[in-house]
């Protein structure tokens, strides 16, 4: 007879951890399945910068905040398009997930919370992180989970992969269909949760549902198998299409779309002496403008998200030098005429060659460029820092295009987490939380600082609270 559990936990990231540490602290049984060698998914990954409002650090600052309040200006930085539901839902319990998180020993670095750091600021300061970005919140959650799983309250299968979803007659879900080592298995639970991270490493599934070019910088299980398999028994997938792209990047390996890495362009880091052109050689955008979320929607529209970022010896020799380095932290800038990206020319009109650019249109750029530079005024962009004429051979080029880390879409779950059929009602047993429902779910097609990390753990810790009560309330 096949062993009985409370919950199936599909994934051991962000979201799953906590889903199930606190149902198998509420006394559920627990199994929990992750393809990868450990647990951690995306925390091995990311920046690791969350956000909460009416937290206990917040208080010591004497910082007056509410979660309402965070939801106001997350919608505002969002355009509005934060789901109504689950964005007040995952704000409300950020204090909470961020206080469990602290009372585990998350130390907070001493420069937060800060109201932005690379993406548009709020209007209070209630951004967190700790030391070693996200591998900080691994540190104190991983501890616990390792004392469930040798207690046998959480049974934890890793390189066991999730193939499909079983299904009742009545097409509730009763388990999943998964693999390991060639073995095909069969596991059974009234509830499965999924929160199997999102699919920018699936470039077959994101050319499907995605209508941008993929450059991503993810997990490599970021393969959106969740999504297939709650796709297969009908649940909504939506928001695929709302997208943006951070500004901005290159791939590492030019075949690779998975080989992205970035570039610090934000103004907030460094004011630009460069220019940064379309594929006809045309500036498109006023490159020091305050706004980062202004120059990710302006690349957006760019023809493959694509841009040219042009500058000549003498800004090479003055400016601060743009943060060009690759994962490894090697500067790159050596490397011109080594790597497509990036390319060195004796001319402004050979340097366009290289990318295929008309070179009378760059040509005439740059001089327009160098008269606004002479004249102290920008007419075309009311660009405000002109610091030099772009003049001086060799001239360097560097193709820079929109990244991504995360996924924008994904199964859609209502205000219990219970993900919903193409009506709209809920799929019976099947839960989810994470990545998997889209990135732009809680942060629209902007990015709100700490809206995706926070919300999967906090709903990742919903569902295994929910799970518990679940089990108290049948035995009472
Ligand atoms: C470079 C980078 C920086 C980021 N920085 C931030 C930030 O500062 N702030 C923020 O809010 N967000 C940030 N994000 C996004 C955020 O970290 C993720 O959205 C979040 O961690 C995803 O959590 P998750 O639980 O949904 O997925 P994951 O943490 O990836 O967990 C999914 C788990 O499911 C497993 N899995 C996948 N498929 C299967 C299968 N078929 N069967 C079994 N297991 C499977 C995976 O192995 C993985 O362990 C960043 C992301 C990246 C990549």
């Amino acid at each position: 007879m096949s062993k009985e559990y409370d919950i199936i936990v599909v994934g051991a990231g962000s979201a799953g951890m906590p889903a199930a540490i606190f149902a198998a602290q509420g006394g559920a049984r627990v199994l929990q399945i992750d393809a990868d060698t450990r647990v951690g998914g995306t925390l091995y990954w990311s920046s690791g910068q969350i956000s909460a409002a009416g937290t206990r650090q917040q208080a010591a600052l004497g910082i007056e905040d509410s979660a309402e309040e965070h939801y106001r200006d997350a919608q505002r930085i969002a355009y509005g398009g934060i789901d109504p539901v689950l964005g007040p839902l995952a704000i409300g319990g950020a204090a909470d997930t961020l206080h469990w998180l602290m009372d585990l020993g998350l130390e907070l670095a001493p420069e937060t919370p800060v109201a932005g750091m690379v993406h548009e600021p709020y209007t209070t300061r209630r951004y967190v992180w700790g030391h070693e970005q996200a591998i900080s919140i691994l540190k104190v959650i991983e501890p616990v989970h390792r004392e469930l799983v040798a207690s046998g309250a959480i049974e934890l299968r890793l390189q066991t992969r999730m193939t499909g979803l079983l299904t009742s007659a009545s097409g509730a879900v009763i388990g999943v269909r998964a693999e390991s080592a060639g073995e095909e298995l069969e596991f059974r639970a009234p509830n499965v949760a999924l929160t199997t991270g999102g699919y920018a490493a699936n470039p077959e599934l994101w050319n499907e549902v995605t209508p941008y070019p993929l450059h991503s910088h993810c997990n490599p299980f970021s393969r959106g198998e969740g999504i297939i398999a709650a796709r297969d028994i009908g649940a909504k997938i939506d928001r695929t299409d709302q997208f943006l792209a951070t500004f901005a990047g290159f791939l590492q390996d030019p075949d690779d779309p998975l080989s992205a890495w970035f570039f610090q362009l934000a103004p907030a880091y460094r004011a630009p002496w460069e220019i940064y052109v379309d594929g006809q050689g045309k500036r498109f955008l006023r490159e020091d403008h305050p706004s980062i979320h202004y120059s990710e929607t302006s690349l957006l529209k760019q023809p493959g998200m694509r841009m040219v970022i042009v500058f000549d010896e003498g800004i090479r020799q003055n400016a601060t030098p743009m943060t060009v380095l690759d994962k490894q932290g090697r500067d790159l800038r050596p490397e011109f005429n080594t790597h497509p990206a990036f390319q060195k020319a004796d001319s402004i009109e050979e340097l366009a060659g290289r990318f295929d650019i008309p070179p009378d249109n760059l040509a005439e750029t740059v001089t327009r460029y160098n008269e606004a530079v002479d004249n102290h005024e920008d007419p075309d962009f009311d660009r405000l820092f002109l610091p030099r004429r772009i003049e001086r051979a060799p001239f360097y080029g560097i193709e820079a295009v929109g990244v991504t880390v995360i996924s924008p879409g994904g199964v859609k779950v209502n205000g219990n987490l219970q993900v919903v059929d193409q009506s709209e009602k809920p799929i019976g047993g099947l839960y989810a939380a994470g990545e998997i429902l889209g990135f732009t779910r809680l942060s629209g097609a902007a990015f709100v600082g700490g809206m995706s990390l926070m919300p999967a753990m906090t709903f990742g810790r919903m569902i295994g609270e929910q799970t518990a009560a679940q089990l108290q309330a049948r035995a009472a």
